[in-house]
């Protein structure tokens, strides 16, 4: 048990935010924002670090991270200066031909974010994306909620 306990302490203590996204590691600039093969000009937006690693497990996003620390909540009294959203558009700004693509939740809180954000974003002309929302991969229309089923039709897409 004691390697153990030892390991989890190192790491405890050595592991901290990542000053450019927010992404957590041992490193800072952290191993993302520092792999000279990812795209810098596409930013991911994700609420936390645990939705950036979901992201990062399906392989399929050559791009950076943007990490808030959370939503939007008027009910929890937490507003843009709480989280990472200053430090993303400065980001965004000094950085020409980005594109951010908002990944935050297909939650009220999750979308009151993402569209605070968006409408900050188009102030600079920055180009912004969000992440399509729908029927899941091997899922049956018959089994989904009536809100899946709405935004699936809504952002329908040619085939
Ligand atoms: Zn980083």
């Amino acid at each position: 048990m004691q390697p153990l306990a030892a390991a989890l302490l190192d790491a405890a203590e050595r592991v901290r935010p990542c000053a450019t996204c927010g992404n957590l590691d041992t490193i800072d600039p952290c191993a993302i924002c520092s792999d000279p093969r990812r795209d810098g000009r596409q930013l991911c937006v994700v609420e936390d670090v645990a939705d950036l690693w979901a992201l990062e497990r399906t392989a399929s996003f050559k791009g950076k991270y943007h990490v808030l620390g959370g939503t939007l909540s008027a009910l929890d009294g937490i507003g843009p200066d709480d989280l990472n959203i200053p430090a993303l558009i400065a980001r965004a700004r000094d950085n020409p031909g980005a594109e951010v693509i908002l990944a935050t939740s297909a939650t009220v809180d999750g979308q009151t974010t993402a569209h605070y954000i968006a409408d900050r974003l188009h102030e600079h002309d920055i180009k912004v994306s969000g992440i399509a929302h729908g029927v899941p991969v091997g899922g049956e229309l018959d089994f989904l909620d009536d809100g899946t089923i709405s935004a699936a039709l809504r952002d329908r897409r040619p085939v």
